[in-house]
């Protein structure tokens, strides 16, 4: 009886799988890794792996905190060439190509403006700086093409470069976690730093579903259902910041205007490389509902989601075939086929 033979043997693999699931706090937020596994101990090994991995890279790429990333800041504004440690160059070279495609919104050569304005600090000023100190970092922005690559070693060419990989680092860091599972032989995995994320395979019964939260607070906006190494993230206005005198200050600013960026609430991209979704939920948030189209195209991505003041939700036509919106989350819907 082949037909029985093959129930029985479906049966039991399903018996002996089952989805681990391990939390950790790195990131400055809440990472939880699911793993649908038939064999317990691979996959907590390649979760202890994974979380000390990420523990490593939270203090390399630190903007602020002395280690790899304070020490590679403090040489590029010395006009030197210099090697860097191994951990950084490739963070260094990929967030010069992310802020050419995003022309120049993003960019992690300005962390002298994110310290002015406070967003470095664990505790957040009640109030916004100076604008006279505002301008006068803005005549002269570092941009990520003041750093010059050569073999391996690096140079700076602007004295106030302050490297802040904060709008990409969680996603090259969980795309660094995924190809490290997959050498663990892991197969099927969710790996989820507070919202943003990354999936590999499936859940078993049905794709990985995420929610994107609504940046109202209330609920979920809309839910996707993760092809093999998919990532979605996204930027809001309401993740980090402080209102003052009425109005609210968020940690996402504008590099053409020193101020933090007002074109939009929030912007999902879904894309396979984590970094680029990371660095362009950032810019387009930047962009915002005028310019979000100019830059999805020159950041090379097709699946994009914003949110505007109005409550009005913008989106591609590719990101239309793969989101699903809950009922009521949205005003009005509008869709950008160009993109
Ligand atoms: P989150 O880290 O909250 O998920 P983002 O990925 O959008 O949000 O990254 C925001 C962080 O990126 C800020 O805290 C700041 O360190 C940095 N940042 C702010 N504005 C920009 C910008 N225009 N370009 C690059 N990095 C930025
Ligand atoms: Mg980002």
């Amino acid at each position: 009886m082949p037909g029985l033979a093959i129930v029985l043997l479906s049966l039991s693999a399903c018996q002996s799988e089952e989805v681990l699931s391990r939390q950790s706090f790195v990131f400055g937020t809440l990472v939880e890794v699911k793993i649908r596994t038939s064999d317990r101990d691979q996959a907590i090994d390649a979760v202890d792996t994974l979380f000390s991995r990420f523990d490593q890279l939270h203090t390399d790429w630190h903007a602020w905190k002395l280690g790899d990333m304070t020490a590679t800041s403090a040489k590029l504004s010395q006009d030197e060439w210099f090697t860097p440690a191994a951990s950084i160059t490739p963070v260094l070279e990929y967030s010069q190509q992310l802020y050419r495609d995003s022309r120049g919104l993003f960019n992690p050569a300005m962390g002298s403006l994110i310290a002015l304005w406070g967003f470095h600090a664990d505790t957040l000023p009640d109030k916004p700086p100076a604008e006279t100190a505002i301008d006068s970092i803005l005549r002269n922005l570092p941009g990520m093409d003041d750093i010059e690559f050569n073999n391996g070693r690096v140079r700076g060419h602007h004295p106030h470069i302050i490297i802040d990989a904060g709008g990409m680092a969680k996603g090259y860091a969980v795309d660094t976690g995924t190809e490290l599972l997959r050498k663990h032989g892991i197969n099927n995995a969710l790996l989820n730093a507070g919202g943003d994320l990354c999936g590999i395979g499936n859940r078993g019964d049905r794709a990985w579903r995420v929610g994107i939260r609504h940046p109202n607070g209330q609920g979920v906006l809309a839910s996707i259902d993760l092809s093999d190494g998919e990532c979605v993230f996204t930027s809001g206005d309401y993740e980090r910041g402080y209102d003052y005198e009425n109005r609210h200050y968020h940690h996402i600013i504008d590099p053409r205007t020193g101020y933090p960026a007002n074109g939009a609430v929030s912007v999902t991209v879904l894309h396979p490389d984590g970094a680029r979704a990371d660095a362009a939920s950032t810019a387009l948030l930047v962009a915002g509902v005028d310019g979000w189209q100019d830059i999805a195209r020159s950041m090379k991505v097709d699946k994009v989601l914003l949110v505007d003041h109005q409550g009005r939700l913008h989106m591609t036509a590719g990101m239309q075939k793969r989101v699903v919106i809950r009922d009521n989350a949205a005003q009005e819907i509008i869709i950008a086929p160009q993109v």
